[in-house]
Protein backbone atom coordinates (compact mmCIF):
# COMPACT_ATOMS: atom_id res chain seq x y z
CA UNK A 1 0.00 0.00 0.00
CA UNK A 2 1.43 3.41 -0.52
CA UNK A 3 1.79 5.89 1.88
CA UNK A 4 -0.08 8.46 1.63
CA UNK A 5 -3.21 10.09 3.15
CA UNK A 6 -5.89 8.25 0.69
CA UNK A 7 -4.49 5.09 0.83
CA UNK A 8 -4.95 4.90 5.09
CA UNK A 9 -8.63 6.37 4.25
CA UNK A 10 -9.22 3.40 1.78
CA UNK A 11 -7.39 0.93 4.06
CA UNK A 12 -9.95 2.87 7.07
CA UNK A 13 -6.96 3.54 9.20
CA UNK A 14 -7.60 7.20 8.77
CA UNK A 15 -11.52 8.39 9.34
CA UNK A 16 -13.47 10.09 6.55
CA UNK A 17 -17.17 10.71 5.72
CA UNK A 18 -17.36 8.14 3.22
CA UNK A 19 -21.00 8.59 0.71
CA UNK A 20 -20.45 5.49 -1.29
CA UNK A 21 -17.86 2.92 -1.60
CA UNK A 22 -17.84 -0.44 -3.97
CA UNK A 23 -15.34 -3.03 -4.80
CA UNK A 24 -12.90 -0.42 -7.15
CA UNK A 25 -13.62 2.77 -5.48
CA UNK A 26 -14.53 4.97 -2.50
CA UNK A 27 -15.65 8.18 -2.18
CA UNK A 28 -15.78 10.53 0.49
CA UNK A 29 -16.49 14.30 1.76
CA UNK A 30 -12.91 16.71 1.08
CA UNK A 31 -11.67 17.72 4.60
CA UNK A 32 -11.69 21.08 3.43
CA UNK A 33 -14.52 21.21 1.44
CA UNK A 34 -14.50 24.22 -1.79
CA UNK A 35 -17.82 23.96 -2.07
CA UNK A 36 -21.50 23.18 -0.44
CA UNK A 37 -20.87 19.03 -2.15
CA UNK A 38 -17.13 18.71 -2.07
CA UNK A 39 -16.68 15.14 -2.44
CA UNK A 40 -13.59 13.52 -3.60
CA UNK A 41 -13.82 9.97 -5.85
CA UNK A 42 -10.31 7.58 -5.71
CA UNK A 43 -9.36 4.04 -6.90
CA UNK A 44 -8.99 1.50 -4.62
CA UNK A 45 -6.15 0.39 -6.72
CA UNK A 46 -2.77 2.27 -5.91
CA UNK A 47 -2.84 5.06 -8.79
CA UNK A 48 -0.57 8.17 -8.47
CA UNK A 49 -2.56 10.32 -10.76
CA UNK A 50 -4.16 10.32 -13.95
CA UNK A 51 -1.56 10.03 -16.38
CA UNK A 52 -0.48 6.50 -13.88
CA UNK A 53 -2.73 4.30 -15.61
CA UNK A 54 -4.31 3.03 -19.09
CA UNK A 55 -7.20 1.34 -17.08
CA UNK A 56 -10.37 3.09 -19.31
CA UNK A 57 -12.46 1.02 -17.54
CA UNK A 58 -11.66 2.31 -14.20
CA UNK A 59 -11.62 5.99 -15.31
CA UNK A 60 -15.19 5.74 -16.57
CA UNK A 61 -16.15 3.91 -13.39
CA UNK A 62 -15.33 6.53 -11.18
CA UNK A 63 -16.59 9.78 -13.72
CA UNK A 64 -20.07 7.35 -13.01
CA UNK A 65 -19.81 6.76 -9.66
CA UNK A 66 -19.19 10.63 -9.56
CA UNK A 67 -22.23 11.02 -11.52
CA UNK A 68 -24.14 9.10 -9.22
CA UNK A 69 -23.08 10.66 -6.25
CA UNK A 70 -24.34 14.24 -8.00
CA UNK A 71 -27.50 12.46 -8.06
CA UNK A 72 -27.62 11.77 -4.65
CA UNK A 73 -26.40 14.51 -3.17
CA UNK A 74 -29.52 16.74 -5.36
CA UNK A 75 -27.19 18.34 -7.48
CA UNK A 76 -27.66 17.30 -11.09
CA UNK A 77 -30.34 19.54 -11.62
CA UNK A 78 -27.93 22.38 -10.71
CA UNK A 79 -25.09 21.09 -11.73
CA UNK A 80 -21.71 20.23 -10.64
CA UNK A 81 -17.83 20.43 -11.79
CA UNK A 82 -15.83 16.91 -11.97
CA UNK A 83 -12.08 18.29 -11.46
CA UNK A 84 -8.45 16.06 -11.65
CA UNK A 85 -5.71 18.02 -10.94
CA UNK A 86 -2.50 16.78 -12.10
CA UNK A 87 1.07 17.45 -11.35
CA UNK A 88 2.52 20.92 -9.55
CA UNK A 89 0.54 23.57 -12.00
CA UNK A 90 -2.60 22.26 -11.24
CA UNK A 91 -2.03 22.37 -7.44
CA UNK A 92 -2.11 18.69 -6.87
CA UNK A 93 -1.28 17.42 -3.10
CA UNK A 94 -1.66 14.20 -2.60
CA UNK A 95 -0.44 11.68 -5.10
CA UNK A 96 -3.53 8.63 -5.64
CA UNK A 97 -5.48 9.55 -8.09
CA UNK A 98 -8.94 11.41 -7.63
CA UNK A 99 -12.13 13.09 -8.67
CA UNK A 100 -13.49 16.37 -7.14
CA UNK A 101 -16.56 16.63 -7.21
CA UNK A 102 -17.98 20.52 -6.83
CA UNK A 103 -21.45 21.42 -6.79
CA UNK A 104 -24.33 23.40 -4.71
CA UNK A 105 -23.49 26.67 -5.80
CA UNK A 106 -22.96 28.74 -9.10
CA UNK A 107 -18.77 27.72 -9.96
CA UNK A 108 -16.33 30.04 -11.85
CA UNK A 109 -15.18 30.01 -14.79
CA UNK A 110 -12.35 30.18 -15.96
CA UNK A 111 -10.79 28.19 -12.71
CA UNK A 112 -8.13 30.22 -10.37
P1 LIG B 1 -5.62 17.94 -4.85
O1 LIG B 1 -5.18 19.32 -4.47
O2 LIG B 1 -4.51 16.93 -4.71
O3 LIG B 1 -6.31 17.86 -6.18
O4 LIG B 1 -6.76 17.56 -3.81
C1 LIG B 1 -6.52 16.97 -2.59
C2 LIG B 1 -7.75 17.20 -1.73
O5 LIG B 1 -7.69 16.33 -0.65
C3 LIG B 1 -7.87 18.62 -1.18
O6 LIG B 1 -9.08 19.21 -1.61
C4 LIG B 1 -7.83 18.41 0.33
O7 LIG B 1 -8.69 19.28 1.03
C5 LIG B 1 -8.23 16.96 0.48
N1 LIG B 1 -7.68 16.30 1.64
C6 LIG B 1 -6.38 16.35 2.06
N2 LIG B 1 -6.22 15.60 3.16
C7 LIG B 1 -7.45 15.06 3.44
C8 LIG B 1 -7.91 14.20 4.48
O8 LIG B 1 -7.18 13.76 5.36
N3 LIG B 1 -9.24 13.86 4.45
C9 LIG B 1 -10.09 14.33 3.47
N4 LIG B 1 -11.37 13.93 3.55
N5 LIG B 1 -9.67 15.14 2.49
C10 LIG B 1 -8.37 15.51 2.48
Amino acid sequence: MADNIFSKIIAKQIPAKIVFEDDRSLAFRDVNPQAPVHILVVPKQDIANVAATGDETLLGHLLTVAAAIARQEGIDSTGYRLVINKGRDAGESVPHLHVHLLGGRALQWPPG
